[in-house]
């Protein structure tokens, strides 16, 4: 690049990235994504790096965050604030750790903390002894804004430390994930404007001129750095995070100590799919040098610590062309609008397809095709629309009136969302649906018939619906052009293996509307056989706790349709039945106590289910104000933070034994 292309090119980059600052961390509104934003970033960096003379002292690259907004007052912080040098790949943190090297040539590998990058606001406590005076934000790191009545309302701040000393604790104060979708939909019915992610929720909430609204806000704090004036509190950085949780701050748990880069270079890519499971966000990883005495020794640049660096996770979301929108139908015939997309590189996969849920949600994002939408991966596999580009205007797809696969008129039943094809028997999308629900893994798991040989089956007229499989011979497979490890023994011995499912897999197979398996499951724990579910009345199946009038009513339906009897006629006549699931219980020491179970155990979960079951007591799959137990094994997920957020009792497989005392022998 020429020099005066350079120049020109850096001026804009400044402007843009400067009016870009002012958006997030003024307005805590941002317009574009944090990708995009760094992407200008390292292209103005790169360029300072090329012709060092445009590096000027007002240049973005050379300052911390933005200036502090009008309405705070102002807080001169008595150790100055950093951001973080970050990089999205591997060799930037080797080159880091090489330079780091460098400059301990004597010593072997050097000992590393890496923390999660929590996705927040950072801020800065002040203690004097042992009490809370200030608590302000990094503003442009020199001054900040003076937020301590807003940062008194947050539990997990105390507001007294269990020892007299002086200290300031720096860390990022965040809101799950969970609350800040349920503050968006609060948002979005009182017709107030969402905010674009968990991070500037957590901003907007804090930098709030009226503590009251802070408080009403669902913020937490995690702390990372601790200073002192005392030498002898802490030597390393790992000794400062004990000291903080000994204090009573939450300290994220996900940190580990390390020798060398390699092991940190592992984590990153562990974390860079798992940090899906988390229940507040993450943007990367942290890097930081164990030993006070070296981080001072290497000090900082205007920006940023030398003896730190972040690796930031590939971007979350991402902007592209949405190409159409296909309508899928299915097995109960409700009709999902799918999101086409021209396919782009998302967190570590090629993504074409995303969620739009419904008709309502097109409404909503006001999209049609030719929008350039923002998608976004969260926990689920799919990833969802989160809006369009402002100004757009192609118009908004509209509600289909017509089935896409039977062409019958659709409708929508009163108080529900969804459209559905009222063609139940006839129409073919939703009877190929339930066929191959019933044979996917979340019905009765028949291995290797999937959508395609399933397609061809019906093709062939050999069924019509999922009892038929049954009824198909070695012969029937043969007739189809299969692949050469699906053979026709192997698939015919794979249908008849599943004759014997357990009933709350047979329950969920069977498609009914509104039950999925955690309702099947508590109806099989209270029936033992399909003839006394089939005979239930709605007002018995209400007193199921978890059932509402709803799915009583849909299960009654269901029994009752002649249609459906028919099914069930010719699934018993081929010999498929229901393992009884009744548990017989052994002891009711459970007895009214639900349990939900998270991460790994030492031995497969359905041994504890069962266990929990036999001693009288319920197995849910997500935790609420109701949930009497969480049993947590290693890495455990969302549930763990959701139980912790509502105070629900967690457990340990050793305190579970315990709580299980004298039943130990199960
Ligand atoms: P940063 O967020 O990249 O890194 C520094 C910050 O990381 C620290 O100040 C601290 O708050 C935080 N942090 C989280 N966990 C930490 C831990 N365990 N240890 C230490 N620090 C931890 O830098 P920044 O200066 O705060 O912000 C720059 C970033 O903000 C950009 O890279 C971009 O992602 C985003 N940004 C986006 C826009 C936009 O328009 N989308 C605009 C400005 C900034």
């Amino acid at each position: 690049m020429e020099f005066i292309e350079a120049k020109q090119r850096a001026a804009e980059l400044k402007e843009l990235i400067n009016i870009n600052s002012r958006a997030y961390y003024t307005l805590d509104a941002p317009v574009i994504t944090d990708f995009e934003y760094d992407e200008l970033f390292r292209e103005l960096k790169r360029i300072e790096e090329q012709f060092p003379e445009l590096k000027t002292d007002d240049s973005p690259t050379q300052k911390v965050g933005d200036n502090i907004s009008q309405g705070f007052k102002e807080y001169t912080h008595k150790y100055r604030l950093y951001s973080l040098d970050n990089s999205n790949n591997y060799d930037d943190l080797d080159k880091w750790y090489e330079r780091i090297k460098k400059e301990y040539p004597n010593e072997g590998d050097i000992e590393l903390v890496t923390e999660l990058k929590i996705d927040g606001l950072s801020c800065a406590l002040s203690y004097e002894n042992g009490d809370l005076k200030v608590g302000a934000t990094r503003g442009n790191g020199i001054i900040g804004e003076n937020i301590t009545e807003n940062i008194k309302s947050i539990k997990s701040i105390p507001q007294k430390l269990s020892r007299n000393i002086n200290l300031e604790v720096r860390g990022e104060v965040y809101m799950p994930v969970s609350s800040f979708e349920k503050l968006n939909e609060e948002n979005i019915e009182k017709g107030i404007k969402e905010f674009a992610n968990p991070r500037n929720a957590a901003a907007g909430s804090l930098r709030q001129l009226d503590a009251n609204i802070t408080a009403h806000r669902d913020l937490h704090f995690f702390a990372y750095t601790a200073i002192s004036e005392d030498k002898s509190l802490f030597k390393t950085h790992a000794e400062a995070l004990n000291l903080l949780k000994e204090l009573g701050f939450d300290v994220n748990p996900n940190y580990f100590i390390s020798k060398g880069i390699n092991p940190v270079k592992e984590k990153c890519k562990y974390w860079e799919t798992e940090r899906f499971s988390l229940d507040y966000a993450t943007d990367g990883m942290v890097i930081k040098i164990n030993d006070l005495a070296k981080q001072n020794e290497l000090g900082y640049t205007s920006r940023a610590p030398k003896w730190a660096t972040a690796f930031k996770f590939p971007p979350e979301e991402i902007w592209t062309k949405l190409e159409g929108i296909e309508l899928s139908v299915g097995k109960t015939g409700i009709v999902t609008p799918v999101a086409l997309l021209k396919p782009v590189q998302l967190a570590g996969t090629i993504v074409k397809r995303a969620s739009l849920h419904n008709f309502d949600e097109i409404k909503r994002l006001q999209i049609n095709t030719g929008n350039e939408v923002l998608i976004k991966k969260a926990a689920e596999i799919i990833p969802k629309v989160i809006r369009k580009r402002e100004n757009e205007d192609f118009g908004v797809y509209e509600e289909p009136k017509y089935c896409p696969s039977c062409h019958s008129e659709l409708i929508k039943p009163e108080g529900e969302v969804a459209l559905y094809c009222p063609n139940t028997l006839g129409c073919p999308a939703q009877i190929e649906g339930r066929i191959e629900f019933w044979a996917s893994k979340d019905g009765v798991d028949i291995d290797g018939v999937g959508e395609s040989v399933i397609t061809k089956l019906m093709e062939k007229n050999l069924i019509n619906d999922f009892a038929d499989l049954y009824k198909l011979t070695i012969d029937d497979f043969m007739q189809l052009d299969l692949v050469k490890e699906k053979s026709a023994d192997n698939l015919y011995n794979a249908v008849q293996n599943s004759k014997k499912p357990t009933m709350t897999k047979f329950l969920t197979a069977l498609s009914i509307k509104l039950i999925g398996k955690e309702t099947a499951d508590l109806i099989a724990n209270e029936y033992s056989t399909l003839e006394e579910i089939q005979n239930a009345k709605s007002e018995d199946l209400v007193k199921i706790d978890g059932i509402g009038e709803k799915a009583a009513n849909s299960i009654v339906d269901f029994f009752n349709n002649e249609y459906n009897k028919k099914i069930l006629e010719k699934l018993k006549l081929y010999g498929v039945n229901p393992k009884g699931s009744a548990f017989e219980k052994i002891s009711n020491i459970f007895e009214g106590k639900t349990f939900v179970i998270t991460g790994t155990l030492s031995k497969p979960r359905n041994i504890f289910e069962e266990r929990i079951k036999k001693l009288g007591g319920k197995v849910s799959s997500s935790v609420s104000k109701k949930t009497s137990y969480v049993l947590a094994g290693d890495n455990p997920g969302s549930k763990f933070d959701k139980a912790h957020s509502l105070g629900v009792i967690i457990l340990n497989e050793k305190d579970f034994d315990i709580l299980s005392e004298g039943n130990n022998a199960l």
